[in-house]
């Protein structure tokens, strides 16, 4: 079979094994050519398949040499048809990580259930010894409550007002005005359920209570903020209150681990088109402005350049880990810099469907967008048939 990308709705319905698999293999030539840092023996990576989750452990396991646990939940291959992405770069990971002599397990299932949670618990009680470092990447459009059983869905809305704004369909380029009405309670609640701290506690508590974490085992969850034109759909939308209720999470989780003298963090990332960010409205015509003013200052990252900076100058730098006013750690601190997004404000006032192509980076936000499953990766020979998934 020849496998080209079938794209419904900004969304990839397909994925390429062999580009998944070498978009993975060049993360890690990208940590191998940085070198080593002194991080963590062991780290449990939650939601390790794709975008930040993957980079952080492609960096942990290869700059740190540490050996990894990966939670993901991915469908495998079947006679005739490819599996998800994540599928594929968790194998190509995995064989890379074993080939360099790191222990590296991975469990494919949903990681809000319990029995997940024991799944990894045993793990580690079999091979790993206690766990140094947990990094807590989910991003899901829903939660399954282990207790109650009840389901929950998380909506990218606003929360007071309908709002307005300029997006862009980033397949044909049309810029139009899109609209979304603001979000009922019960969708605001949901959506917290779903991606706030809750059920990062309950698998730092299960961790602890099983007593396989490490004497000063830390903690690192990931969030965003962003810049004023998405905060109405963003930070100050249904996912902006559960990030608040992820960043206030933290300290919950700090006093838990404070009898190992652990630690626990919220890294505030940059913006960059994963599976989860696609499909929020208006945030991929701000990302192709962004991409566009970030690559001309020469200061443009992708997940796995932002995880490198992250644990070798903050998680694991010599000294106290640099944290802002609210004690989150910023690695957006690029993104957000004010001739950056003076810039973007500029461009974004301008920006319309007859000069997106310029003011914007639509090229390269299509570009990392297809390369997200695989496609439109160097090196790979697109014309070769695939019988294997
Ligand atoms: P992603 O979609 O690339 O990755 C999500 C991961 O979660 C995948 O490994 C997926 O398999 C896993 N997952 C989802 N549901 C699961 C379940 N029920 N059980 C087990 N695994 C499950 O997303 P991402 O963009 O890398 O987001 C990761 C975190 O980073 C999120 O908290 C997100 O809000 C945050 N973040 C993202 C951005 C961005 O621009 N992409 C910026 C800042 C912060």
């Amino acid at each position: 079979m020849i496998i080209t990308p079938k794209i419904r709705n900004s969304i990839c319905m397909n994925a390429h094994p062999a580009g998944c698999k070498q978009e993975t293999l060049n993360q890690i030539e990208y940590i191998k050519s940085k070198g080593k840092f002194d991080g963590p023996r062991t780290a449990l990576v939650v939601g390790s398949s794709t975008g930040y989750g993957l980079a952080s452990r492609i960096s942990l396991a290869f700059g740190s040499g540490s050996d990894t646990i990966g939670v993901f939940f991915e469908k495998e291959g079947t006679d005739t048809r490819p599996g998800t992405p994540g599928y594929y770069n968790n194998r190509s990971l995995e064989d890379a990580a074993r080939e360099a002599g790191l222990k590296a397990d991975s469990i494919n299932g949903d990681a809000f259930s319990h029995e997940v949670k024991k799944k990894v618990i045993d793990l580690v009680k079999e091979k790993y010894g206690t766990i140094d470092l947990v990094v807590y990447s989910l991003a899901s459009p829903v939660r399954v409550d282990p207790d109650t059983g009840e389901m929950y869905r998380s909506v990218l809305k606003p929360l007071k007002e309908t709002y307005s704004a300029k997006s862009v369909n980033a397949m044909t380029g049309e810029v139009s005005q899109a609209s979304i009405e603001p979000a009922a309670q019960d969708e605001l609640e949901a959506t917290v359920k779903v991606m706030g701290g809750e059920d990062w506690k309950l698998w730092i508590s299960a961790l602890k209570d099983a007593e396989v974490l490490s004497e000063g085992a830390m903690s690192v969850a990931y969030s965003y903020i962003g810049p004023e034109v998405t905060y109405a759909v963003y930070r100050e939308g249904t996912i902006g209150k559960a990030k608040e209720h992820l960043e206030k999470t933290a300290s919950e989780i700090s006093d838990l681990l404070s009898h190992l003298k652990g630690k626990a963090f919220v890294s505030v990332n940059k913006a960059l088109v994963t599976r989860a960010s696609a499909v929020i409205p208006v945030v991929p015509l701000y990302m192709s402005i962004l991409y566009k003013v970030m690559k001309q200052k020469g200061i443009h990252e992708g997940c796995i350049e932002q995880m490198y900076r992250l644990f070798t100058e903050k998680l694991y730098s010599t000294g106290e880990v640099p944290v802002d006013d609210e004690g989150r750690i910023r690695v957006d601190d690029w993104e957000m810099r004010p001739d950056v997004q003076n810039e973007v404000t500029t461009l974004w006032e301008q920006v319309d469907s007859g000069n997106i192509e310029e003011i914007g980076d639509m090229d390269g936000y299509r570009e990392d967008f297809l390369r997200l499953n695989g496609f439109s990766v160097p090196d790979v020979d697109y014309d070769a048939e695939v019988n294997e998934f």
